[in-house]
C-alpha cells in the first residue's frame, strides 16, 4: 500500500534541525533520541533519516544500508544505555489501530524496569 509522507511531521522537523532533541546516537541513516514523555526510566525513539511513514513502509522501501544501519544503531543503543542485562522492549505503532501519533517510522526502545504485559485487554 502506497502511503503519503507528511514532511511537516514532528520527527521530520527534528531531522531538519527545526526542533531540538536530546540525541543518544546519530549514524549515517539513523537518529536515536530521548522520548519527550518517557513511559519508563529509559525510553528512546529510533528513527530512520529517510522519509518512511511506518514499519512496513520502511521494511518494504528502505535500502539494505538503511535497514542494516537502523537495526545496528538500535542494538548499539541498548548496549550503551545498559539495557542488555535486565532486558527491554522494542515497540512500533502503526496506523489507527496501532495508535501511531507521529507518521514517521520510529521504534520505541523502553527499559529500566519490569514493563508488564505487552497489550492491555480491550
Ligand atoms: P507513537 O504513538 O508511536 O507515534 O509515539 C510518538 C511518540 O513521540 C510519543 O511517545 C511522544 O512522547 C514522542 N514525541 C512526540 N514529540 C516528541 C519530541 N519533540 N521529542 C521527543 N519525543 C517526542
Amino acid at each position: 500500500m502506497q502511503k503519503t509522507y507528511d514532511a511537516q511531521n514532528i520527527f521530520a522537523r527534528i531531522l531538519r534541525g527545526e526542533i531540538p532533541n536530546k540525541t543518544v546516537l546519530d549514524t549515517p541513516h539513523t537518529l536515536v533520541f530521548d522520548n519527550i514523555n518517557p513511559a519508563a526510566p529509559v525510553h528512546v525513539l529510533a528513527i530512520p533519516k529517510g522519509a518512511y511513514v511506518d514499519f512496513s513502509d520502511f521494511a518494504t522501501n528502505a535500502s539494505e544500508a538503511e535497514i542494516t544501519d537502523f537495526h545496528r544503531a538500535c542494538a548499539k543503543v541498548c548496549e550503551m544505555l545498559g539495557l542488555e542485562a535486565g532486558g527491554y522492549r522494542c515497540i512500533t505503532n502503526a496506523g489507527a489501530h496501532g495508535m501511531q501519533e507521529v507518521p514517521h517510522y520510529h521504534l520505541h526502545i523502553i527499559g529500566g524496569r519490569v514493563l508488564g504485559r505487552l497489550v492491555d485487554p480491550a
